[in-house]
């Protein structure tokens, strides 16, 4: 049935609920283009306002997903499980997990996005691995899923056409940060791959969408509805984003901690992190064994032996894995130091995350490449006692001008402090499911 665009945003403007069918007449509407942009605007700025109840956000993503293509898998006979982070700083999570699950037996079809604005994305990170490519047609991605039990893709052209059109819009009318709209947005891509089940890692903090456990809380507990009245069986983790996870934050020094991770060599956090989201989608998939499984594959070597595996079906190039001294690294480095003694009480994913994108690391406009060899390395981090002079961090870069503009944002991301404050806990808490 057709609608009058104008009656539907004078319904929501004005507090009322639309009904599935005009939530689907409008958004296929707006991807035909039968409702332009500045229509879809002032109903994007009405649902920031006004919300959707869980019937107009089920009917909202449905007509979101169906905009496009939906992949089936019901011929691969293992579960078919993904993880997906609402977007931080340091998070290379997704490069050592995915690996990990599928050495346990878990099918993973993973889709990531590429970084923007100050967080990292995971399609950069991989691009770092010479000759590795994300850009795969359906059928290759069905391909290497098949043949072994993980594929490391972008989202294809044909999944959730709706999603990429509405999510510019949004980005260019300052609509993005809605809970409802969010979940839609992230859930349709994610319902497109045929999934059985589904771990979110909600951020939450200084480099999160999210800055309050609160609103963390609301955007899961939506994310699993969503996830639950599809069939898809969806747990959440709040996480903290208040500083970078690990000591490197950029694309290939990313990779090096990823592979570190993989051979029982990471750091602390990212491996506590990558063993919780592992048990959580090992559980989903009906896998038995938990995190010793998880730990087993580090310890074996079957995880890292699976993302050289993978690397090579996609392309890349296996001894960048094997020898990590081969990723590339920026010619030019400077050393941030600790103005006086002191305890770490901030460690700025926020600033972070901006001042290595600034270096090159991340993006400002979608079509621009990253210069994979630039980051920054964490030396201190929150809780730790420095002294005047100690290394903060060290930044790789390839362009002076560059550096000169992000040095003083990166120096203010740590404040110093005679007395220590409580580090927050990595994990806040897990929504949905039985542990
Ligand atoms: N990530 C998405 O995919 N969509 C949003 O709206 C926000 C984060």
């Amino acid at each position: 049935m057709t609608h009058s665009a104008t009656r539907l945003i004078e319904a929501k403007r004005d507090g009322a609920a639309l009904s599935a069918d005009e939530i689907g007449w409008l958004i296929s509407a707006y991807v035909d283009g039968t409702v332009p942009d500045y229509q879809m605007s002032a109903m994007a700025m009405a649902v920031y306002f006004n919300g959707l109840d869980p019937d107009e956000l089920a009917a909202w993503t449905s007509a979101m997903l169906n905009s496009g293509e939906v992949m089936d898998f019901s011929d691969v006979a293992a579960a078919k499980v993904d993880k997906h982070s609402t977007g931080g700083v340091g998070d290379k999570i997704s490069i050592p997990l995915a690996p990990m699950a599928a050495a346990c037996g878990v099918a993973v079809p993973m889709m990531s996005g590429r970084g923007l604005g100050h967080t990292g994305g995971t399609l950069d990170k991989l691009e770092s691995i010479r000759g590795f490519t994300t850009r795969l047609a359906p059928d290759e991605f069905r391909r290497i899923l098949v043949d072994h039990g993980l594929v490391l893709a972008g989202q294809s052209e044909t999944m959730a056409p709706a999603d990429r059109m509405l999510y510019a819009l949004r980005d260019a009318t300052a609509t993005v940060p809605s809970i409802p709209m969010i979940c839609a947005s992230i859930m349709s891509k994610k319902l497109a791959e045929g999934l059985d089940g589904l771990v979110l890692d909600v951020k939450t903090g200084a480099g999160a969408f999210m800055k309050t456990v609160e609103s963390s809380r609301e955007l899961a507990a939506a994310l699993i509805g969503v996830g639950e009245s599809h069939g898809v069986s969806t747990v959440a983790f709040i996480t903290s984003m208040e500083q970078p996870l690990g000591a490197e934050v950029g694309n290939a020094n990313e990779i090096r901690e990823s592979i570190d991770v993989l051979r029982g060599e990471g750091p602390a956090d990212v491996t506590e992190l990558t063993l919780t989201l592992g048990e959580a989608m090992l559980e989903l998939a009906g896998v038995e064994g938990g995190r010793n499984r998880l730990e087993g594959a580090i310890g074996d070597g079957s995880a890292l032996d699976k993302l050289i595996e993978v690397a090579v079906a996609h392309g890349g190039c296996r001894s960048v894995i094997e020898d990590t001294s081969l990723l590339p690294v920026a010619p030019l480095e400077a050393v941030v130091t600790a103005p006086r003694d002191g305890f770490v009480v901030r460690c700025d994913a926020l600033a972070i995350g901006e001042a290595a994108g600034g270096l090159g690391a991340g993006r400002e406009r979608k079509e621009a490449a990253v210069d994979p060899g630039v980051g920054v390395t964490l030396r201190a981090k929150l809780g730790d006692r420095v002294s005047a002079g100690d290394p903060l961090a060290v930044a790789r870069y390839s362009d002076e001008a560059k550096w000169e503009a992000q040095r003083g944002r990166l120096a203010a991301a740590w404040k110093l402090s005679g007395a220590p404050s409580p580090v927050p806990d990595l994990v806040v808490e897990r929504v949905g499911g039985t542990p």
